[in-house]
């Protein structure tokens, strides 16, 4: 066992008050591994509750455990008192503080111990005691895995952790097709199948369950809102707030749609901008070795992975597309060369 999983172990070998918390806007990795990491603890007779930053999408709703996360935004008097209480915090897929947003100062002020599990870059090791970090894993959900088998607490693995820890690494794979997907998640998604998770179900519970309005925006971005740059082998899809309400737009609604740019032959760099609650919030995916998290950091205050950052925008919609088609000019001979 190696020495973070002894010492995690020993801390869990008495009851405890714990909080699990992951970044702003969480995705399917962020509540997935969040949410299997409860039904662990749980079991061991912890006392868990997850804090999230702030809401999430309707298709992740269904998951096992669900009304345990408690958002930050919308509760912040009974979050900061849950906090100040814990003995242990988890903070799972970010590696920054300035990720979890307005919740990170209570994070900061709290005694308890913290351990980090997550699959981004250059994790700040100031914020956790404990960290496990590996930055080549495909998502935080096959790390808590991981840890968990590390643990010698496999026998643990049941429905409600399997499908959860699923759904993490299936939407940080982009459902197993990524280059992050290797031999060791095949073997992992194996166990928790085997543990009861029902993989046709989960897929159709996340991906074919939208509303009719978010396929039709969909559609809308493809047939109108698509900017191609094929000379420098870059697309642009993007919303304004106007067109969000038009069609109705609910949280979690436009994931995915930057990877349709992406789709079209010859592009190796897509860029997804949307007006999100006073803010715009970009959405960068990349092929092969052309890195976006630099260009989100430089550009955009924000970062990720190789293939797949985000970020923001102080600008308006318009204003931050004549950016983006600025950066694409720039990185022109890169994205030509890229492979
Ligand atoms: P998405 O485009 O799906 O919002 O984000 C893709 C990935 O980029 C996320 O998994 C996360 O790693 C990263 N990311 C998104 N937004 C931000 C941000 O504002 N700051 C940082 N550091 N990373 C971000
Ligand atoms: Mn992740």
């Amino acid at each position: 066992m190696t020495k973070n999983a002894q010492e995690l172990k020993a801390l869990l070998s008495s009851p405890k008050k714990i909080v699990i918390t992951t970044h702003k806007g969480p995705d399917g990795d962020a509540i997935g591994s969040s949410l299997g990491l409860l039904h662990l603890l749980k079991q061991l007779g912890h006392e868990v509750r997850i804090i999230t930053p702030n809401g999430y999408a309707k298709f992740l709703h269904w998951l096992p455990g669900n009304n345990d996360v408690i958002t930050y935004d919308e509760n912040e008097v009974e979050s900061n008192k849950i906090t100040s209480e814990a003995e242990l915090i988890f903070l799972l897929d970010f590696s920054h503080l300035s990720r979890i947003a307005t919740y990170a100062d209570a994070i900061e002020n709290s005694n308890a111990t913290k351990v980090m599990i997550d699959h981004h870059q250059d994790p700040d090791s100031e914020i956790a005691d404990i960290i496990f970090s590996d930055t080549g894993a495909c998502s935080t959900a096959q790390m808590v895995f991981e840890v968990i088998d590390a643990m010698d607490m496999t026998t643990y693995l049941n429905k409600a952790i399997a499908e959860c820890l699923y759904v993490g690494i299936m939407t940080d794979t982009g459902s197993f097709k990524y280059a992050s997907t290797t031999a060791k998640t095949h073997n992992v998604i194996a166990q928790l199948i085997n543990a009861g998770a029902d993989n046709a179900k989960i897929h159709d519970l996340i991906y074919d369950n939208s509303s009719a309005t978010r396929i039709k925006l969909l559609g809308y971005c493809l047939n109108e809102k698509l900017r191609l740059y094929p000379e420098n082998n870059a697309a642009i899809i993007s919303l304004n707030d106007e067109e969000l309400k038009r069609f109705e737009f609910k949280k979690g609604d436009t994931e995915g749609f930057v990877n349709y740019a992406l789709a079209i032959e010859g592009i190796k760099f897509a860029i997804f901008i949307a007006e999100k609650d006073g803010m715009v919030k970009l959405s960068l995916r990349s092929k092969g070795n052309f890195k976006v998290n630099g260009i989100a950091n430089k550009y955009f205050s924000g970062g990720g992975h190789m293939n797949a950052s985000g970020g923001m925008s102080e600008l308006t919609v318009n204003e931050t597309i004549t950016k983006v088609e600025k950066i694409i000019n720039k990185y022109k001979t890169e994205l030509n060369k890229a492979n």
